[in-house]
């Protein structure tokens, strides 16, 4: 991706030096903060109008706010352990290259912040921003506690995307997803997790997911999963309108979605696979989401909640 030299979003919260593991910052705004954005706006037949009214249809129960959409690995990583360098040469805040990954994921997550401003501007929306909070080893959110060891994450509560760093050199290590362009798909998703907030979708599966059972609420989650995959691709989609995507950037997003399926990831960590305990979706489901909004650019493409996935 040819991110160098374009704009760094002004979103970035860094906590990594906060020694006390971030509970001085992490709470930002009150966690009464909710502005949804579509809530008084209900003309301009737009897609993301005609997705919400798709997902709202059959949903009518009630709200978990604690609910934190996590998109790592860690349940399943042997100890909940940090990963480590295996050369012992870098430290937890992924010194020295911590500097230019920043700089690297405020490009990014600027890109994602024009892109949803475009679309929700051409369907009469005004987008929020969301901030992302740099952290290290761990950090206290609206959603509560969390350990780096459970991946990146988005807390609906306070609008943030929470990420360690260190999470990439896991992906590239660990998990065999290698490339910028697979790290900007790790960010491209968790900022569909704050689409889908901000345009009320994650309230409606909060609520419904309360009442359920399990597996069926797992079931629920890789709906929801395989949607901010899907909005992850409809904004690679515009990046690669802006000229800026490089050859191999696709193919390594996609193999990121594959490497972090359910599927692999168990067969990886445990050496066999639970469907029951599906939360993000399979590789092969992942990938087809991902590509699916990558091919088309449109909301419209993403509904998970009414198709077959
Ligand atoms: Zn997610």
């Amino acid at each position: 991706m040819l991110w160098r030299g374009r704009r760094q979003s002004d979103n970035i919260e860094d906590e990594r030096s906060d020694s006390g593991g971030g509970f001085g910052g992490g709470l930002g705004g009150s966690p009464g903060q909710f502005r949804i954005p579509i809530g008084g706006r209900a003309g301009g037949g737009s897609s993301i109008i005609l997705v919400i009214l798709v997902v709202l249809a059959g949903w009518y129960f009630g709200f978990d706010p604690s609910q934190i959409l996590g998109d790592g690995s860690g349940g399943l990583v042997p100890g909940g352990g940090q990963i480590t360098d295996s050369s012992g040469s870098q430290d937890s805040t992924g010194a020295p290259a911590s500097d230019e990954m920043k700089q690297f994921v405020a490009t990014v997550l600027a890109e994602t912040e024009d892109t949803w401003t475009g679309i929700f501007k051409a369907s009469g929306l005004t987008y929020e921003d969301p901030k992302l909070v740099l952290f290290s080893g761990q950090i206290r959110s609206a959603c509560g506690f969390a350990s780096s060891a459970a991946g990146p994450f988005y807390c609906p509560g306070d609008h943030k995307v929470y990420l360690d760093m260190t999470f990439f050199q896991q992906l590239d290590q660990q998990f065999g997803a290698s490339g910028e362009f697979a790290r900007a798909y790790v960010i491209a998703h968790e900022v569909g997790h704050h689409v889908q907030n901000l345009t009320g979708i994650m309230q409606k599966f909060n609520q419904t997911r309360q009442s359920m059972g399990e597996a069926e609420a797992n079931q629920m989650s890789v709906r929801i999963e395989l949607q901010a995959d899907c909005f992850a691709g409809v904004w690679a989609h515009y990046t690669a309108q802006k000229g800026i995507l490089e050859q191999g950037d696709i193919e390594s997003a996609l193999n990121a979605a594959k490497q972090i399926g359910d599927d692999t990831l168990q067969k990886k960590m445990q050496g066999y696979v639970v469907p029951e305990s599906f939360n993000h979706g399979t590789s092969a489901q992942r990938q087809t989401w991902l590509a699916r909004g990558y091919k088309s650019g449109k909301l419209s493409d993403c509904d998970t909640f009414n198709n077959p996935v």
